[in-house]
């Protein structure tokens, strides 16, 4: 598991120069990727401009500003950017792989960080805020030091690989993603927790009468032969609120679900996992929108992870449609299901749930369930 944390860093003239020099190495290496005109793949740029740019910068520093820089030039070229000059690296940003020999820095002791500046080894009075201290016990390794310049300040981050805590549950509880923006879970108590948004459905339709009425008005525009620009901007501008808002809802359902079952359980969710989209049609959409389940499952198996608590899946179809008391199917209305067998009736969504808490109980014994 990797993780990042801010670092406190002691404001130091040396650094500062690194990361000034880093960023200059940074921009050279940008100009000469370039002037080549076709791609470059990081070896070559790194073949091309090493020689060039070598000197005020340690070696290990050196190639990592290389890389960077063509990682910047591929990212832009997979986003389908054109590029008309160089990519301008403005801010001051450099990163310092953190190892025993030959790195650019070391793994932070108690109040100090050995970090090797254009002025040779140094030891840099830092601290780590007490809220990620807790966290920092069961590292790994230490992966990377970023250092910024922003308003004039020293700001440094520290990538972290965490060891993963084992995962261990006895008690299921069950996940189930309604249509409409809403999650339940039932724990083995049966107890329940659902979280709407209500706002966010009539958001949505709002959203989509919007998206209506400006494509009405890009036609109309088209069709007169005016310019289009700002109603696609706009147009766009809403898509991308719309693409958030998914998962902005599925990010806070994980984090309180998760934390709503706590230690010790299992969560269950229903499999609707699906293979991830061939190559081919990856490109055609540059931005696909996620499907909800895919989103909310992806937060729920991270946060998970954190808690320790295993995610299985359990295949079942129609289970929003079954019964959950007696099995019998029933109707659905207004978000309840209403079994006509037995006559009771809850929520559509923490049915569904219970259903898949029961199928996993169920199945558990045999190997039917899927492990993560
Ligand atoms: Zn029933």
């Amino acid at each position: 598991m990797r993780k990042v944390v801010p670092l406190k860093l002691a404001n130091d003239a040396d650094l500062r120069a690194t990361i000034e020099s880093f960023r200059l190495t940074q921009q050279r290496v940008s100009e000469i990727a370039f002037e080549h005109g076709c791609p470059l793949s990081a070896v070559e740029l790194h073949q091309l401009s090493y020689a060039t740019v070598k000197g005020p910068l340690r070696s290990q520093l050196t190639c990592t500003a290389i890389r960077t820089v063509s990682s910047e030039y591929s990212r832009a070229r997979k986003r389908n950017r054109r590029i008309y000059g160089p990519i301008h690296f403005s801010k001051p940003r450099a990163l310092f792989l953190i190892g025993k020999a030959k790195r650019d820095a070391c793994p932070p002791r108690k109040e100090t960080i050995r970090v090797w500046t254009v002025a040779g080894r140094k030891d840099i009075p830092c601290s780590i805020p007490a809220r990620f201290k807790a966290e920092l016990k069961n590292v790994k390794s230490y992966d990377t030091l970023a250092v910024s310049i922003k308003k004039g300040r020293l700001v440094a981050t520290l990538s972290v690989t965490l060891s993963d805590p084992k995962r261990e549950g006895t008690l299921p509880a069950g996940i189930a993603v309604g249509s409409k923006n809403e999650v339940a879970v039932v724990n083995s108590e049966g107890k329940s927790l659902r979280v709407i948004t209500v706002a966010q459905n009539v958001m949505e339709e709002t959203s989509r009468k919007t998206k209506k009425r400006l494509e009405r008005r890009l036609a109309a525009r088209k069709a007169d032969g005016l310019e289009t620009r700002s109603v696609r901007r706009v147009l766009k501008r809403l898509g991308r609120r719309r693409h958030m808002r998914t998962r902005t809802f599925c990010h806070a359902a994980a984090n309180r679900l998760v934390e709503w079952v706590g230690k010790g359980s299992i969560l269950v969710m229903e499999d609707l996992r699906t293979p991830p989209p061939s190559r081919r049609n990856r490109r055609r959409s540059s931005t696909p929108r996620p499907h909800f389940y895919e989103v909310l499952r992806r937060r729920v198996e991270e946060k998970a992870k954190d808690a320790a608590i295993p995610v299985y899946y359990v295949n079942v179809t129609g289970n929003e449609r079954r019964c959950s008391l007696c099995g019998a199917a029933g109707s659905i209305s207004k978000h309840t299901f209403h079994c006509d067998s037995c006559g009771s009736e809850s929520p559509m969504s923490k049915n569904a749930a219970l259903n898949i808490r029961n199928k996993f109980t169920v199945t558990r014994p045999w190997a039917a369930v899927n492990q993560p």
